[in-house]
């Protein structure tokens, strides 16, 4: 034995000998994997052996019915799983898997009579002869067994002004729906189990207090103190996933809204905003729909079913009366994305956009209908520059040239702030004269749903579904008519151009 080789084979008996040393003394024994089937979950314990995370095959074999049988001449094991078997060797990083040969990151280790497995062993060779799916996931010390819905969810909490949005990225899409339990929004998912990484602390305590897994199926976001509402709405993800966007929105303060940090969904055409002139074409956009119920009430009525109802009644009337075309963006219980509805509009040349909601607030008491337009100074010096678009001469099909503005859509609304203020302060007149107001009717704010309309638009929450009395006469046929009434009032009034005095709106964002 050369000098160099006796040298490096005392190393290796000292580094052994400090590793178990410290693995003995030191070293806080891992946390244990989750094995998650539908109908149980049971912990597997794990032991590092030569920095190799491992499980014991005694283990194994009790969670998935494995039958293990020691060759002690050979010095091998044989594991079989339904009639097929798996090959193990000591010192061997290769193991037989039905014939096939397969690596592991590391030999099996052993310790007395029990044998360990790398966790690698569960994916590349269980998995491989176990007849159902298996699935380990090493971030979260999961290993899913058989068909079971367990998307990762990632939550995120933004400070946005008087908004705080919570973000929860959820991989694979998974229906889910949005609802409010007193002072808490949940959001649950149709799956067996989810898979969460969640924030451990708000930026906006007194917004969003806490963002917490919620017994296996949700997650639960704590409201703070200054709550007011909120607007849930998905944005489809690139990769199969789908982030759910809660926009959690503050009763009232005097700092400035930034606008919403998403952009619209990406790949939509530059806008084509050839003025329309007269009122032909109005759009009605009934809040939510599909697994996301909006806000509830006590008696269990929900936002989406009352949006849904009045829309359909004030379709009939400006049909009716008005003679216009409306489109709704949803006619039926079908989940629609902001940018969708806004994309409705904008396609069909509406000339008007309407959103119908109703409200929410952790304080039953509150009450009362608000009128909402969108604000422009929190969209700075791009929302200006996109109200004075230069015209651009763009080419068309068949040969010549038309005369178009291109603005971004995240910016359509801009140049139609004003209008669209008219058109708000006539429908509060209006809804004034028939339901209860809100002590603050009109107001502005940073509402994506509206951003990307490019033509005048509101959106009105018709009162609060949280409060008893309200969510009564919400769910009533003729409270619903005096509601229809206003909103055709209003139309009428801004389809013959009239301007109520501007009362210098003193929304929230400002
Ligand atoms: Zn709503």
């Amino acid at each position: 034995m050369s000098n160099r080789s006796t040298r490096t084979a005392l190393l290796a008996v000292v580094v052994l000998a400090l590793t178990s040393l410290s693995a003995a003394q030191s070293a806080p024994p891992p946390a244990p994997y989750t094995v998650v089937s539908r109908d149980a979950r049971r912990p597997l314990a794990v032991r590092v052996f030569n920095g190799q995370e491992m499980f014991a095959i005694d283990d194994l074999a009790a969670l998935f019915n494995l039958s293990v049988k020691e060759d002690t001449i050979a010095g091998g094991l044989t594991i079989t799983v339904r009639g097929q078997s798996i090959l193990l060797s000591p010192n061997q990083e290769i193991a037989s898997v039905a014939g096939r040969l397969i690596s592991l990151p590391s030999p099996p280790a052993r310790d007395g009579r029990a044998w360990f497995v790398p966790v690698d062993f569960v994916p590349r060779a269980l998995a491989l002869v176990a007849g159902t799916p298996i699935e380990l996931r090493k971030p979260s010390r999961l290993i899913l067994l058989g068909d079971i819905r367990l998307p990762r969810v990632a939550a995120r909490v933004e400070a946005l002004g008087a908004l705080a949005r919570v973000t929860l990225d959820v991989s694979p899409a998974t229906p889910h729906a949005v609802s409010q339990d007193g002072s808490r929004l949940i959001v649950r998912f149709e799956a067996d189990a989810l898979d969460p990484s969640l924030p451990a602390a708000s930026p906006v305590p007194d917004l969003v207090q806490a963002v917490r897994a919620e017994g296996n199926t949700a997650v639960a976001i704590e409201l703070g103190p200054r709550y007011a509402s909120y607007r849930a709405s998905d944005a489809p993800g690139t990769r199969g996933n789908v982030q759910v966007v809660v926009e959690v929105i503050a009763k009232t303060t005097e700092t400035p809204v930034p606008p919403p940090a998403t952009p619209p969904a990406e790949g939509l055409p530059p806008l084509d905003l050839t003025p329309t002139g007269t009122l032909r074409t109005v759009v009605i956009d009934p809040g939510h729909g599909g697994p996301d119920e909006g806000a509830r009430g006590p008696s269990g009525g929900t936002e989406k079913t009352v949006a849904m109802s009045v829309a359909r009644r004030l379709r009939a009337a400006l049909e009716g009366r008005l003679g216009v075309r409306v489109i709704l963006t949803r006619d039926g219980d079908a989940a629609v994305g902001l940018d969708e509805r806004a994309a409705v509009a904008n396609n069909n040349k509406a000339d008007l956009f309407i959103s119908l909601h109703a409200n929410a607030s952790v304080r039953p008491g509150v009450t009362g209908a608000e009128v909402f337009f969108l604000s422009l100074e929190e969209y700075g010096d791009e929302a200006q520059r996109a109200a004075s678009a230069p015209r651009e001469a763009l080419p068309v099909f068949g040969g010549g040239a038309r005369d178009i503005e291109v603005v971004p859509w995240r910016m359509a609304q801009a140049r139609h702030i004003e209008r669209s203020g008219v058109f708000a302060r006539l429908v509060e007149g209006a809804l004034r004269g028939r339901i209860a107001m809100s002590p603050r009717a009109l107001m502005q704010a940073p509402l994506r749903v509206l951003v990307g309309a490019n033509m005048p638009a509101v959106l009105v929450e018709m009162g609060f579904m949280t409060n008893p009395t309200q969510e009564a006469q919400l769910l009533n046929d003729g409270h619903q008519g005096e509601i229809v009434q206003s909103l055709v009032e209003a139309v009428i009034q801004f389809r013959d151009g009239r301007v109520p005095p501007d009362p210098g709106v003193a929304g929230a964002g400002r």
